[in-house]
């Protein structure tokens, strides 16, 4: 790095000194950077890598609930609304163990980018809590939203910031959130959160989007040899809402897919994921996928294991953070992968990423490929404005065209900053390009 960007980092580290994740994904973006710094000596002069690297605001509070039990129970909630200089900020929810300000900064950070790629006209956000649904009954769901929302409420706003689901939150918690919110300001704001059901204002295909726009940006990067996934071998891990509607359309695109996962185990399916099943075990009973391999003749369950050693032509990580590392990247070349396509947010970690780099893998970096997601909720926030609902084909159409367009500025970047097929360059380049300059023009602030 050079020593000014350099610089920028030691700050960072030194005023986040126990955020590893958010330190990670500051580093993979600095790295990318040094051209365009060298470039535009007005982003240096404007202390814009010192501002980008800054929260705007972040917010950590008391999430007290009542359980099945009559106990009181105590979890954190965060918002971390990182910046706004594109449009209000935007962001998942995500309610897992694991959550704490370092994981949420991490995604706050990355969302940044990822919202400028979309071209949407959305700032960056994310948000949480340490709390875990798994094993909650419905009604504990829904006292935990209603008394997150009741602080999150005052934080948030049409114009302001608009949460969504990640980890954790899906159409459930994001009805009992939407609920709290209207009764709260007494008014019926649709467009302030996304993720919502489709009778009361939510999108067509925004369950679908995350996946179905990852797979479609695999799908351009293969196009770019004009190859395509018709008869590849895929593997995705995971098997949340990300996963599953990758594998759909992936099988939709004619490529076998061979795995997927959470964090007890791994399916391998030599006859591919019998999607249906899938939904059934995790959807409707809520279970795990050991439970699919049971009922799966086809399919063997590997107890702590992940699916990078499961030889495939194209990896599509749709799980979590960190879950491919330097040994995983290693099996998965050794086995001849040709492809990573992220649907997870920073998925593999900076060892792995230079490995693929090294072996000359392809690899899109999840704030470009896995957009879609918020794509179509900027999607689903421009039907509320207009009071009005498009069909699937018209969403569908609509996200495809954003993926492309993603995928064509990403490559177009790295060949203009000279180093072609650079996805990670592309990506933070251009994405960083687009808040830079607003940040510019809006002064400091
Ligand atoms: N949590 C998703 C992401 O990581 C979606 C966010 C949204 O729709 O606002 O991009």
């Amino acid at each position: 790095m050079d020593q000014r960007i350099e610089r920028v980092y030691e700050t960072v580290v030194t005023r986040n000194p126990v955020e590893p994740e958010f330190l990670q994904a500051v580093r993979e973006v600095l790295e990318s950077l040094e051209p365009v710094i060298a470039s535009r000596p007005e982003y240096s002069d404007m202390a814009i890598l010192e501002r980008i690297v800054e929260p705007e605001r972040q917010i950590i509070f008391r999430v007290p609930w009542v359980d099945d039990e009559g106990h009181v129970r105590v979890n954190r909630g965060f918002r971390v609304q990182f910046n706004s200089a594109l449009g209000p900020y935007k962001g998942g929810l995500r309610f897992h163990p694991s959550v704490n300000l370092g994981i949420i900064k991490f995604l706050g950070f990355e969302q940044v980018f990822k919202n400028a790629l979309t071209g949407q006209g959305i700032g960056g956000g994310k948000g949480g809590s340490d709390f875990d649904p798994h094993g909650k009954s419905d009604m504990e769901v829904m006292r935990f939203c209603q008394s997150f929302m009741t602080e999150l409420h005052r934080h948030i706003g049409l114009n302001t910031d608009v949460p969504a689901g990640d980890i954790g939150v899906g159409g459930r918690e994001i009805g009992f959130l939407f609920g709290q919110y209207k009764r709260i300001q007494n008014s019926f704001d649709a467009g302030v959160l996304t993720g919502k059901s489709l009778s009361w204002g939510g999108s067509l295909a925004r369950p679908e989007a995350t996946g179905y726009g990852t797979v479609r940006f695999a799908q351009s990067m293969l196009g770019t040899e004009g190859d395509s996934l018709e008869g590849k071998t895929v593997i995705v891990s995971g098997s949340g809402n990300v996963a599953t509607f990758a594998i759909e359309r992936a099988q939709a695109y004619g490529a076998t897919v061979v795995s997927c996962s959470d964090s007890s185990g791994a399916v391998y399916d030599s006859a591919g994921i019998d999607l249906e099943l899938l939904r059934q075990i995790k959807e409707v009973d809520r279970g795990r996928v050991a439970d699919y391999a049971a009922l799966r003749p086809t399919a063997q369950y590997h107890s702590g294991k992940n699916v990078w050693s499961i030889p495939a032509d194209v990896a599509l990580p749709c799980a979590t953070q960190n879950e491919i590392n330097d040994h995983d990247a290693a099996r998965l070349i050794g086995n001849g992968v040709k492809l990573v396509a992220e649907g997870a947010n920073m998925p593999s970690t900076p060892e792995a990423i230079e490995a693929y780099r090294e072996a000359g893998v392809k690899y899109a970096p999840g704030k470009a490929s896995n957009a879609g997601g918020v794509a179509t909720s900027a999607l689903e926030m421009q039907q509320n404005s207009a009071r009005q609902q498009w069909s699937f084909e018209d969403v569908c159409a609509k996200l495809d065209a954003i993926m492309i367009d993603i995928h064509d500025t990403c490559l177009a970047t790295a060949e203009n900053f000279g180093h072609p097929g650079d996805y990670v360059l592309g990506a933070n380049v251009s994405g960083f390009q687009r808040v830079a300059d607003a940040m510019l023009e809006q002064g400091v602030n």
